[in-house]
């Protein structure tokens, strides 16, 4: 690791003229991705600047309309046992307590998790010189490939890594970034459509915005959040689902349904919503959903499991919601 200066900044004002002091500095939440990526040689920043020392910005607050403000520095362990979060907007709270370990739920934020890099090994090792890093190549394409994606959309073959995106797209939360330019919101579901399909970005924030608020709005939905993972104790989805729906006399009124570690990013697959509208959660309509989900798929040349892990996650998920 190259040697840095570290700041702590106690306002967000301060954290952004932090930054922008020194070109190519960082900002730290719980510092769990960025420590890798400094022991890595992914990053080299002259000046990192924590802004955990901020207050207010690790607050959960309910609104009377039943929706949700979070900080950006609420821990992924506190979204996961908050007992309003867990009645109202259960699948966000399921997201956030799978993600990874105990250890790392207590120290990770909802932001950090948000803005993690992917995990895909060529990524990760610096002698990989990949699309993400300005290469031109995709290393995964013709090598190890069995954790990447199914349902590409893009040159790069890495799945978007994060549990809490796939709980916040499907309800439908947005995104609130401050910088010297002023405030901007974005849904979380825009927020991670590659611009430009430039593999080097996974999502829409500007290098100088600070992520410092999430919106949920009130849930009136059913939500729940499931994946399949080679190790039960704490990894990231093999494939994860997310889903938000409205059922009426037995019959399915609204849905967002939300695929993960499928793509590049958390992907919301219209075919499956079209086979589940309108539908009753029985088994065939659950089949239906699963077949639509999984349509598209181009599996590279180890990865054609995930088709059937996808399949089966979604069958079994909406029967558990029936
Ligand atoms: C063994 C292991 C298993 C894991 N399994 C999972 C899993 O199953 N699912 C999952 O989702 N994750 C998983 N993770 C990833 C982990 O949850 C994330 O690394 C963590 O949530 C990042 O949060 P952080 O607060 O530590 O972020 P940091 O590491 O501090 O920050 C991450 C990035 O976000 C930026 N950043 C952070 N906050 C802000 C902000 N407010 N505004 C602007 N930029 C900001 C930082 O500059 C940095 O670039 C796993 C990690 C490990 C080590």
């Amino acid at each position: 690791m190259n040697r840095f200066e570290f700041a702590r900044a106690t306002s967000v004002a301060e954290a952004l003229s932090l930054v922008a002091e020194k070109p190519g500095s960082v900002w730290k939440a719980g510092g769990i991705d960025l420590l890798d990526h400094l022991k890595e040689h992914l990053i080299e920043p002259p000046r990192v600047v924590d802004l955990k020392s901020i207050p207010g910005l690790d607050g959960i607050h309910s609104d009377p309309d039943g929706s949700l403000r979070i900080g950006p520095l609420v821990t992924m362990a506190r979204i996961a046992a908050h007992p309003g979060i867990r009645t109202t907007h259960a699948g966000l709270a399921q997201a956030c307590g799978e993600a990874a370990s105990p250890q790392i739920r207590n120290v990770a934020t909802i932001g950090g998790n948000l803005l993690q890099r992917p995990r895909c090994w060529y990524y990760r090792l610096a002698s990989y010189r990949c699309l993400k890093k300005g290469g031109d190549t995709c290393f995964a394409i013709a090598g190890e490939n069995r954790y990447h994606t199914i349902l590409a959309d893009g040159a790069c073959q890495a799945p978007h890594p994060s549990n809490a995106a796939m709980g916040l797209s499907a309800l439908g939360a947005s995104l609130v970034f401050q910088s010297s330019r002023g405030t901007r919101t974005l849904p979380a579901e825009q927020f991670f459509a590659i611009p430009g399909k430039d593999p080097r970005r996974e999502n829409a924030k500007e290098p100088d915005e600070i992520l410092t608020a999430i919106h949920v709005p009130a849930a009136g939905v059913r939500s729940v959040y499931a994946s399949v993972k080679e190790k039960a104790a704490f990894d990231w989805p093999l494939v994860s689902a997310a889903l938000a729906l409205r059922v009426d006399g037995g019959v399915v009124r609204e849905a967002r349904i939300m695929l993960g570690a499928v793509a590049t990013v958390p992907l919301r697959s219209a075919a499956a919503e079209q086979a589940l509208l309108g539908r009753r959660l029985d088994d065939a309509t659950a089949e239906a959903v699963a077949n639509a989900a999984a349509a598209a798929a181009q599996p590279l040349s180890d990865n054609g499991y995930k088709v059937e892990l996808l399949k089966t996650l979604l069958r079994r998920t909406l029967r558990s919601l029936a």
